[in-house]
């Protein structure tokens, strides 16, 4: 693709660094028929070929972006199923990413939209907050229709149940079951810890039953991909750094064999925290080192040995790739090999490449056609289940869990739920 910086442009190094992506674009429009959002309002302008453009054009005029052009960006979901498609390697993650921030510095949006996103940006990514928004939203929701359909959606999103913490306060230590096979610190995350308490304790429990002497530490909070996504790329720097510098005390310490994530969309962000921080001299080589050694769960479930399943009848299982896991880290076959290695029987659903409308705070921002695509990825299910006599829906990303959730009545898991369970854990209260 031709671009037009300016030789002045041109001494940035992310515009170098964005031009050189740009040059791998050879508009063969292979990506255009993977857009959830192109399959959906059917529009060149919310493909990815049709952003690629728009962006291009937003960055080489420089100044305030063009309305048109926040439209197109904001409705992209950062699915990143146009990087699985595309066969010439265009890095459309840290395209959209820069677009994000651009257009979060340079345009001024309307009142509602701003407080809007400032507000999710200062109470998602901390647990306490959200927990007592959700509160609020549940307190709020018979009269929330008052409220406009946006802030009525959101509400109405606030799960019945919100449960209480469930892990202890602070730095913890898990040890392993019989001999320490590997030594590991596991990412809580910051809404999955409100919305699924149940998610991490699975999680330690399957790792420590394998051999992992688990630490979870009080500094590490949220990896930043919710203010990322926002646009607000100082914020999720800031994120990012906090867990750096955590992580590293404990390499520092008695060293670490991994950082495990089990939620997707986190797993992805820190695996990019090397790009995050690649003009940064004091953090480059930190960033670097963090994000090679962070694992998603089934990542590190591979690299141990499953023990044959202590459940014997177990229901045969729907599985849901979450984006950030299919492509954003290229991982399909490890989840639904570890399932079927336990005793799960896996099902597909059909246009398993779709997003399910989740990706962070998009369901909130977006909640039209976050709500199209979640009936999308929702109708055919039934038929998925009744051929195959499917039970539950797993899926390894909190994000699309409670998506998900909102549309049926099928219970739903994550994928480490189950292989707990599995393995001799409790089985998941939902089902
Ligand atoms: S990230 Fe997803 S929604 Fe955005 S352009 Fe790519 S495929 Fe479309
Ligand atoms: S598939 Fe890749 S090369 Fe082809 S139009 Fe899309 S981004 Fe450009």
């Amino acid at each position: 693709m031709k671009t037009e910086f300016t030789s002045d442009q041109r001494t940035n190094p992310i515009i170098q660094a964005i031009e050189e992506n740009l040059r791998k674009c050879v508009h063969c429009g292979f990506c255009l028929s993977a857009c959830p959002t192109y399959s959906v309002l059917g529009d060149e302008r919310d493909s990815p070929r049709g952003r690629i453009y728009l962006i291009k054009d937003m960055l080489e005029q420089g100044g305030a972006p063009n309305p048109e052009i926040v439209t197109h960006v904001d409705r992209c979901l950062s699915c990143l199923a146009c990087m699985s498609a595309c066969p010439s390697g265009v890095h459309y993650q840290h395209y959209i990413d820069h677009a994000r921030a651009y257009v979060e510095e340079h345009h001024q949006r309307p009142w509602f939209d701003s407080v809007l996103r400032a507000a999710l940006a200062i109470v998602l990514p901390y647990a306490g907050r959200f927990r007592l928004a959700l509160r609020l939203a549940k307190f709020a929701q018979p009269v929330a229709f008052i409220l406009g359909s946006q802030l009525a959606a959101m509400i109405n999103m606030a799960p019945a149940n919100i449960q209480k913490p469930t892990l202890p306060d602070g730095s913890q230590i898990y040890p392993a079951e019989g001999q320490r096979k590997k030594r590991v610190a596991l990412l809580l995350g910051c809404a999955q810890k409100v919305l699924r308490p149940s998610i991490n304790e699975a999680t330690i429990r399957l790792l420590t039953r394998l051999g992992c002497e688990v630490v979870v530490s009080n500094d590490v909070g949220c990896c930043g991909a919710l203010t990322h996504h926002l646009g607000k790329d100082d914020a999720a720097r800031d994120f990012a750094q906090a867990n750096i510098d955590a992580w590293q005390s404990e390499i520092d310490g008695e060293g670490l064999d991994a950082i495990v994530i089990n939620a997707a969309g986190c797993g992805t962000e820190v695996k990019d925290y090397a790009y995050l921080f690649k003009e940064d001299p004091a953090y480059r080589e930190l960033a670097q080192k963090i994000s090679d050694l962070t694992k998603d769960i089934s990542e590190i479930v591979a690299d141990l040995e499953l023990p044959s399943a202590a459940v014997i009848h177990l229901p045969a299982v729907v599985y849901h790739d979450a984006c950030s896991l299919m492509h954003g880290q290229g991982i399909t076959v490890a989840p639904r090999q570890q399932l079927q290695s336990v005793g799960f029987d896996v099902a597909e659903i059909p246009g398993r490449h779709y997003c399910c409308g989740s990706a962070g705070s998009y369901n909130l921002l977006q909640p039209e056609m976050a709500g199209q695509l979640k009936d999308q990825r929702i109708g055919g299910l039934d038929d998925v289940l009744s051929e195959n006599g499917a039970q539950i829906l797993a899926t390894g990303n909190i994000g699309c869990l409670v998506q998900l959730a909102s549309g049926t009545d099928i219970p739903i898991v994550h994928t480490v739920e189950l292989l707990d369970w599995a393995t001799g854990g409790p089985r998941p209260d939902n089902l």
